[in-house]
């Protein structure tokens, strides 16, 4: 455990949408952030006295924040001293504190508040951060300094990072906020190394700040409260990771063998620079207790030079997707190829001589041809640039055929045992309502295996039964390779049904 408390940003533009959310946020939050600069003009001062005059246990943490400094709305100086003049008259609660931006310190006399001052960079991260934050240090006294600003890759968190070592030796109280999805790891971990307070919004949708995350996950999957600085430190590096199952899997994992260890989220852009400045003990410009982390699109490959040893799977499929860091030495595997072919024999049986049609020449792909060959399989990918798959094939000696959507000539599959979709179409987004072929063309095969998990069923899915072919969706092979990077990690057995279980639960809500 640590002293940290987490604050449940409310934000609404009605009093009544504003008392609802306080309400809700009252499950999770040790503080609420009121932040009023949401609320219509014409309804401020009467909500705000309603909302003050609420009966609520919780310390609120008030917020009125011109639009140039995250805010809502605009708001002029003169406007925002009427506001906390008001404020300050009508308050009666004691567990209150104001969150003020800097300018108001010297307009305002503030001696009897307890304040959080802030500072927010919304373009980046100024070149002379330690320095203002110094200035502003000295120039409040604040009981605690807010520090956020805009992170583009990991590494950019860096600097609101190194602020809270230094306020930690300085005996200061200092809130580290790197926003955006590159910045997630300092909400995370900024209670664990000494940050009084981490923000978190009350559900998804409802984020008052890019990158933050909701209270229910920050308690529930990343146990942020329950973190120190020895906590063992996983997670997953690539670009994009917002949308991985990994963390709710992995942490699922960690919290049924009670571990005091956390996987996070690592939005890597620059791999070399994340390795340089975040991973290798030589040279790392932060202190923690990195163990290993998974490695996706589009570094699993890039990661081969900075490894110290790599196991002969990951080298003979060309990809690796775990990394596990022991005694400050780096190992890579690649956990696809098993995570692919356990629940296929589970649901096939003998692969021996099976026939085995692949859609996609990818790194699954990869992994795919790799495990199946092991096995006997016979294959046949299919891709749609020729070219660009020859390289595969020829190193892995199958066969090779055009894959194509296109309405008049389109491939059938009904010469093939088992057929897999280790292409995009059909995953959440863009290619959601795409299919790699439809049920006319699948007709007679024994199994179709689409590695897609998110959606849980895909179009593909849908259209094989309509075939009725057996199905097998991309949920069992995440699960199994996740349970094999726990395996190398922890030297644990895997829960599978616990990790299976949180991923699912995080596709359906
Ligand atoms: P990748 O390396 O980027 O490969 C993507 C493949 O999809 C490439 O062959 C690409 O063809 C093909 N593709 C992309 N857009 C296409 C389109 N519009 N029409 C036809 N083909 C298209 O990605 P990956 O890592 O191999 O992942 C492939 C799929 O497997 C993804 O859907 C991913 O979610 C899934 N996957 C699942 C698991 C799991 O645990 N269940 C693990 C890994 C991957 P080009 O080469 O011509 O661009």
């Amino acid at each position: 455990m640590n002293n940290g408390k987490i604050c449940v940003s409310v934000c609404a533009e009605t009093a009544s949408e504003f008392i609802e959310n306080i309400k809700r946020a009252e499950e999770f939050a040790d503080i609420i952030e009121l932040r009023f600069d949401c609320l219509r003009e014409n309804e401020l001062y009467s909500a705000v006295q309603e909302i003050l005059s609420l009966s609520c246990e919780k310390t609120f943490l008030i917020t009125f924040r011109p639009k140039q400094q995250g805010g809502r709305r605009e708001l002029s100086l003169r406007e925002r001293i009427k506001f906390w003049e008001f404020l300050f008259f009508n308050n009666k609660r004691k567990n209150l504190y104001a969150d003020f931006e800097f300018d108001l310190q010297s307009v305002l006399n503030l001696k009897s508040t307890k304040a959080v001052f802030s500072f927010h960079d919304f373009a980046g991260v100024p070149e002379n951060l330690e320095m203002t934050c110094d200035f502003y240090q000295k120039l409040t006294n604040a009981d605690i300094l807010k520090i956020a600003v805009q992170a583009d890759d990991v590494t950019d968190s860096l600097a609101v990072w190194k602020l809270l070592e230094k306020a930690k030796k300085d005996n200061k109280q200092l809130v580290p906020i790197a926003m955006g999805e590159a910045g997630k790891w300092t909400r995370i971990l900024g209670l664990a190394h000494g940050a009084p307070i981490t923000y978190a919004s009350l559900e998804a949708g409802k984020e008052t700040a890019a990158g933050q995350i909701t209270a229910r996950e920050m308690i529930d999957v990343y146990r942020v409260k329950e973190l120190n600085e020895e906590s063992e430190i996983y997670g997953i590096i690539g670009k994009p990771v917002s949308h991985s199952l990994s963390p709710f899997m992995h942490n699922a994992a960690f919290k049924f063998y009670d571990l005091n260890a956390v996987y996070i989220p690592f939005a890597v852009k620059n791999l070399d620079e994340f390795i340089k400045r975040i991973v290798r003990a030589e040279t790392r410009e932060i202190d923690w207790n990195l163990k290993g982390f998974s490695v996706t699109i589009p570094h699993k490959q890039a990661i081969f030079k900075h490894l110290d040893e790599i196991d002969e799977t990951a080298k003979k499929i060309g990809a690796v997707n775990t990394v596990k860091i022991e005694s400050g030495k780096l190992y890579g595997f690649n956990t696809d190829a098993q995570g692919f072919i356990e629940p296929l024999k589970t649901a096939f049986g003998n692969l021996q001589n099976a026939k085995v049609a692949i859609l996609g020449n990818g790194g699954a792909a990869r992994a795919a041809i790799y495990a199946l060959k092991n096995e006997g399989a016979i294959i046949t990918v299919f891709a749609r640039n020729l070219q660009k798959a020859q390289s595969l094939v020829n190193e892995f000696q199958v066969e090779l055929k055009e894959f194509t959507n296109d309405n008049s000539q389109l491939n059938t599959f009904r010469d093939f045992d088992i057929l897999v979709n280790a292409t995009l179409l059909g995953s959440k987004g863009e290619f959601e309502n795409e299919t790699p072929a439809y049920a006319a063309q699948v007709e007679n095969v024994k199994l179709v295996y689409d590695l897609i998990y998110n959606p849980f069923e895909t179009k593909f899915i849908k259209e094989a039964r309509k075939a009725n072919v057996p199905t097998m969706g991309g949920l069992a092979m995440l699960i199994a390779q996740g349970s094999k990077q726990f395996e190398i990690w922890t030297a644990k057995d895997a829960p599978m049904r616990e990790m299976s279980a949180a991923a699912l639960r995080k596709i359906e809500n």
